[in-house]
């Protein structure tokens, strides 16, 4: 990760087609049990290689509802255990890519949309 699903999804599954790693699941496979839908960290790619902007939120109709997370890595590893947004067995930490260009502040505040200008 990456990117992060906020509770102001609306369920319309127009970003499960768009990912190009499978990362996004629908709230009945959301691995936290939480009732909304979920992007693994450990698969995400912030659409680095496929896409100059995150495809999901391209595709979202919802202002602000896919906003950025703090780079899948090593020096963000508690970010992630000790988060219960995420449940990630195995795949912790697993140093993924993630987009220089985006601040740690922005990243940090939990609430800006994952849009690349
Ligand atoms: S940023 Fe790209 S790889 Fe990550 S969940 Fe969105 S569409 Fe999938
Ligand atoms: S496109 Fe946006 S509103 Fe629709 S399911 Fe995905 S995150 Fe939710």
């Amino acid at each position: 990760m990456s990117v992060r699903i906020t509770d102001l999804c609306i369920e319309c599954d127009a970003c499960l087609a768009e990912c190009p790693t499978g990362s996004i699941v629908e709230s009945d496979d959301n691995p936290t049990g939480e009732d909304m839908y979920y992007v693994n960290p450990a698969t995400c790619t912030e659409c680095i290689g496929d896409h100059d902007t995150p495809a999901c939120q391209a595709a979202c109709p919802t202002d602000g509802c896919i906003v950025w997370d703090l780079p899948y890595d090593e020096a963000n590893k508690s970010h992630f255990e000790d988060n219960d947004v995420y449940v990630l067995g195995d795949d912790a930490a697993n140093n993924q890519v993630s987009r220089p260009e985006i601040s740690m502040e922005d990243r940090k505040s939990g609430d800006v949309e994952c849009v690349i200008e």
